[in-house]
């Protein structure tokens, strides 16, 4: 369940800081020369350069950059979200090669907006797949599970011990689950189980 844009800046992949639930970095540059103005910009992916004067106070610099951020974060959903339901049925596309021999069969997968107690969902009659826009801003690699594990209920409706052998095969499993467990305190249910655990 996430997205992806045409262009993506630099994009690099994950690393173990960065896959942090807030993986957005924020790099200060406090320069004598700057008089008043504060700059932002996106260098890649994961990080939000700030350009400040040095005499800044503070307090009044984290005020500016928390609206920084929060631009920035609407600015990647956006990147994202900018025509990936075809970045979603491309990576549907290639998972399903890699990791089930293309034995998953589907009519549709897409972003949703209105599926906010769920990530992902699946309904193997129709054929039907919906991933929750919430991911948007989340790893590829987190976006990759929840595509791997909604393919996987085409083969095997059920969380039964045959599914998760499917969704293991995918190599990032055991650490997007983790990543998607630490964002349960933002009221990010789970509608269904990610792991074999829930
Ligand atoms: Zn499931």
């Amino acid at each position: 369940m996430v997205r992806r844009r045409t262009t993506p800046p630099d994009t690099v992949p994950p690393t173990p800081h960065n896959e942090e639930p807030d993986d957005l970095h924020v790099r200060v540059i406090r320069s004598a020369r700057r008089k008043r103005t504060v700059s932002a910009r996106l260098i890649n992916w994961y990080t939000l350069e700030v350009r400040a004067p040095a005499d800044l106070p503070e307090e009044a610099l984290q005020r500016i950059i928390a609206r920084f951020r929060e631009t920035a974060r609407r600015r990647r959903a956006g990147m994202r979200s900018y025509g990936s339901d075809a970045d979603l049925q491309r990576r549907a596309e290639r998972l399903n090669a890699t990791l089930f021999g293309g034995a998953a069969r589907w009519r549709s997968i897409r972003y949703v907006t209105n599926q906010n107690t769920r990530w992902g969902s699946c309904t193997p009659s129709r054929g039907t797949i919906r991933i929750s826009h919430r991911l948007a801003t989340r790893p590829d690699f987190v976006l990759d599970y929840v595509i791997v594990h909604e393919l996987a209920h085409l083969l095997e409706p059920g969380h039964t011990p045959a599914f998760w052998e499917l969704v293991y095969r995918y190599p990032r499993a055991e650490r997007a689950i983790g990543y998607l467990m630490a964002l349960g305190h933002e009221g990010a249910a789970i509608d269904d189980p990610i792991s074999p655990e829930d």
